[in-house]
C-alpha cells in the first residue's frame, strides 16, 4: 500500500508573522519512511480510458482546494497518480469515455 502523508510546516517570514505550507509525501508501507519518503509535488488525473485529464500543481494550490479536487477525480473514477519532480508536465487530453456518457460521442 502507498500512503499520502500531509506535513504542516509553519514557515517564518520577514515580519515576523508565519506562513503555513502543507507538503504532501509518498510512503509506501513495509518501507524505511527515511529512504521511501517522496516529496509530492503535484498530481494528475488518469481516466479509466487512460488520458490525463487533469493536473494539479500540489506546490501552489491550497490544501482546502486540492482536498476538493482530489475528491473530484476520484468521484469520476480517475486514478490519481502523485508526481514527484520540481518541474514536470501533462498533457491534458479530452477523455473520449466522458464524451459518450454525455451521449457527444
Ligand atoms: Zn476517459
Amino acid at each position: 500500500m502507498k500512503y499520502i502523508i500531509l506535513v504542516e510546516r509553519l514557515d517564518t517570514t520577514p515580519d515576523g508573522t508565519g506562513i503555513k505550507q502543507t507538503q504532501a509525501y509518498e510512503y509506501v508501507e513495509g518501507e524505511r519512511p527515511e529512504e521511501t519518503l517522496k516529496r509530492i509535488t503535484g498530481f494528475v488525473a488518469i481516466c479509466q480510458c487512460g488520458k490525463i485529464v487533469g493536473a494539479m500543481d500540489f506546490t501552489r494550490t491550497p490544501i482546502k482546494d486540492a482536498g476538493k479536487i482530489l475528491g473530484q477525480w476520484i468521484g469520476e473514477g480517475c486514478i490519481v497518480e502523485p508526481r514527484f519532480t520540481s518541474s514536470w508536465s501533462a498533457n491534458i487530453e479530452s477523455c473520449s469515455c466522458r464524451a459518450a456518457e454525455r451521449g457527444e460521442g
